[in-house]
């Protein structure tokens, strides 16, 4: 079963228009360093809080007053419970979203399939000509294949962090044009935030705000096609 590191009971923000609850798996096969989790990244700086069965006890009591869960990281495609606990949380019939690097789009494709998830927020952080070199990825194509198979079935959504000096919008429309499928809908830009960044260097750089990302937003409208 996984190995829950953090448990949030109710969040009116992970799970945009619902109330879910949010569970946080440890351990990342990459290394951005403007990762705001650095605890969960590393196995070593955190440790198990809570029980799976704790989680699934709490998700039982509060079913009526729960749109869904959030499944997080850390990258929790990596835990090799979460097939079996994710069967668990459908018995209970809660909706449930599963935040991923993408890098593990066999699990992704078997999730999606069997309907254990109802939405995939796969996060898209450069082109992928960068994730070797930015985030110690070396196998991009597995990124660009979860992608693709989340917006082929519709069923959630792209998101990109934007990191000050490092997306313009020249990168941006990079991006956007290697995806036609990605669109003003399924494609969302949240703001970098300095305070607890894997690499303290990011630390340094200033808040992207949500004027920038609006503004930013607009000037991509046309590079979407
Ligand atoms: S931002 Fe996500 S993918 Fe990147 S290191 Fe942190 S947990 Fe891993």
């Amino acid at each position: 079963m996984i190995e829950c590191t953090g448990f949030n009971k109710v969040s009116l923000v992970d799970w945009p228009g619902r109330v879910s609850a949010v569970v946080f798996l440890r351990g990342c096969n990459f290394r951005c360093p403007w990762c705001q989790n650095p605890d969960l990244v590393e196995p070593s700086r955190s440790a198990p809080l809570v029980t799976a069965d704790g989680v699934l006890q709490y998700l039982r009591q509060r079913r009526a007053m729960l749109d869904g869960l959030v499944v997080t990281g850390g990258e929790p495609t990596l835990s090799p419970g979460l097939t079996a606990f994710l069967a668990l949380v459908k018995e209970i019939g809660l909706p449930v979203k599963l935040d991923t690097n993408g890098s593990r789009p066999e699990v992704v494709r078997e999730l999606l399939d069997r309907r254990l998830v109802d939405a995939v927020a796969v996060d898209y952080k450069a082109p992928l000509r960068l994730y070797g070199s930015l985030v110690s990825c070396d196998n991009p194509e597995n990124v660009a294949a979860t992608i693709a198979a989340v917006l082929r079935q519709k069923r959630g959504y792209v998101r990109t962090t934007v990191v000050p000096g490092l997306h313009t919008p020249e990168l941006l429309t990079e991006m956007v044009k290697a995806f036609p499928g990605l669109n003003a809908g399924n494609h969302r830009l949240q703001g970098f935030r300095p305070g607890t960044c894997l690499n303290p260097e990011y630390n340094r750089l200033p808040q992207v705000t949500p004027h920038e990302i609006a503004r930013l937003s607009k000037e991509l409208q046309g590079a979407y096609l």
